[in-house]
């Protein structure tokens, strides 16, 4: 089977499966954001890694040294802040190509220590190597710290949530489909995607919030991200694509252009916002509260059904939708 067939999802699902004997009470392993190993009876650390390679997540023309130092940690914090912990420390891995040089390497780690600074997560150790004329790639270990009450996870959404954002969507994908484009892209926004903002603060917070009941966050696009949630709960979701949060310039740009927005804000992916679901009867008192501490909306956009996923549009009608990112 070509390993397209098989798909991203597929072969992970292959790797869980092989290494199912090792399956344990206490730890988790794959399948949510971060894997979960107890510390003690309170408190658990939650472990993630992900990788940036160039030519696939990013191209070196199209971000700076210290923008790409600083989306390292931010991707693999926000899997952190997902799960409702505290980021504790990184590690930090890189395959250099001769294609960069020392300045390129110091604008990388000032981008990657602000970050770091920001949030009060050293970095404790890595390993560095040269990938000579091949792809430059970097890989980030992070690891959070979440008491186990506040623990979110994939699997825990209930029939009846509100599904909840914690952000527009889609300005990052439609930065980048102006870069790749070769258009000019205001600071502002190539900010979304060159260098995005993940929800840490705000993934503490709702952790603590009983109101919560799954949480992850939006890599892939929602479109993608909420068959995750959906799998590992064993439920279905309808999403309402007219109450899908975008900012005006996103509307206009799709308009001018006669694009999908939803292709941005459902399929475009890496918003590195969070997606949650919520008891309803809780909703409204988490979104004022939320509103109040963070100065930002929780939007609803759907609800967790029984089974199946569907889109409807304003006239209650369903849709068809794009999946979001797959990386084969
Ligand atoms: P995220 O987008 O949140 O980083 P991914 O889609 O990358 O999550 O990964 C989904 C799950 O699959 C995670 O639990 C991750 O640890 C696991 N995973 C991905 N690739 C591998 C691999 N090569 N070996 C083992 N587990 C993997
Ligand atoms: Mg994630």
């Amino acid at each position: 089977m070509s390993i397209k067939k098989l798909g991203e999802f597929g072969l992970i699902e292959e790797i869980k499966k092989r290494f199912s004997t090792f399956n344990s009470d206490t730890t988790q392993g794959i399948g949510d954001d971060c894997a979960i190993i107890p510390k003690n009876d309170e408190i658990s650390y939650v472990i993630t890694t992900d990788m940036l390679v160039e030519g696939k997540h990013f191209i070196l023309d199209n971000i700076s040294s210290f923008e790409l130092g600083h989306k390292s940690l931010a991707v693999n914090i926000s899997d952190v802040a997902s799960m409702g912990a505290t980021p504790y420390c990184s590690f930090l891995s890189f395959a250099l190509s001769n294609e960069v040089d020392e300045q390129w390497c110091r604008g990388f780690i000032d981008g990657y220590y602000s970050l770091s600074h920001q949030y009060n997560i050293p970095l404790l150790g890595g390993d560095t190597t040269s990938a000579n004329d091949g792809a430059l790639t970097i890989s980030v270990t992070a690891i959070g710290e979440v008491k186990n009450s506040n623990i979110k996870l994939r699997s825990m959404a209930k029939v009846g949530d509100i599904i909840a954002v914690t952000s527009n969507l889609g300005d990052s994908a439609l930065a980048l489909k102006l870069m790749l484009g070769g258009e000019e892209c205001p600071d502002d926004l190539r900010n979304f995607h060159n260098k995005p903002n993940p929800h840490i603060k705000q993934g503490e917070w709702l952790g603590a919030q009983s109101a919560v009941n799954a949480m992850m966050d939006i890599s892939d696009g929602v479109a993608s991200d909420i068959t995750h949630i959906c799998k590992l709960s064993e439920c279905g979701a309808k999403i309402n694509t007219s109450v899908i949060p975008h900012s005006e310039r996103l509307k206009e740009i799709c308009e001018n252009r006669q694009l999908n927005i939803l292709d941005f804000s459902l399929a475009g992916g890496e918003d590195y916002s969070l997606l949650l679901t919520v008891s309803p009867s809780k909703f409204e008192g988490l979104k004022q509260e939320f509103d109040n501490l963070f100065k930002e909306n929780i939007t609803a956009i759907g609800e967790i059904t029984e089974s199946g996923i569907s889109y409807i549009n304003s006239s209650g009608k369903v849709v068809e939708q794009k999946l979001g990112f797959r990386h084969f």
